[in-house]
């Protein structure tokens, strides 16, 4: 899969994905054209280390890819802030 401009998406997101015990073992880049419906992403699943790369709907915030490996779902939050020490 081709990485776009990043002028040609109206959504791009690139982040790192915690497993259950809040490691961040995952990650996703997720990004959707000008124009299109569906979003196109590459998934390494924080749970099991597979990797896939899809292109799909999603119907509403927040988007959850689900991995096609171990079936469990991804769920693609705001960014949380960091907190301020
Ligand atoms: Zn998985």
């Amino acid at each position: 899969m081709k990485f776009p401009n990043i002028s040609d998406t109206n959504y791009f997101t690139n982040r790192a994905l915690d497993n259950k015990e809040g490691e961040p073992t995952g990650k996703i880049i997720m990004w959707r054209m000008k124009g299109e419906e569906a979003f196109n992403y590459i998934l390494k699943c924080p749970f099991c280390g597979h990797e896939q790369e899809k292109k799909e709907e999603f119907a509403k915030k927040p988007y959850r890819p689900r991995c096609e490996n171990c079936n469990k779902s991804v769920v693609i939050a705001k960014i949380k802030k960091k907190k301020e020490k």
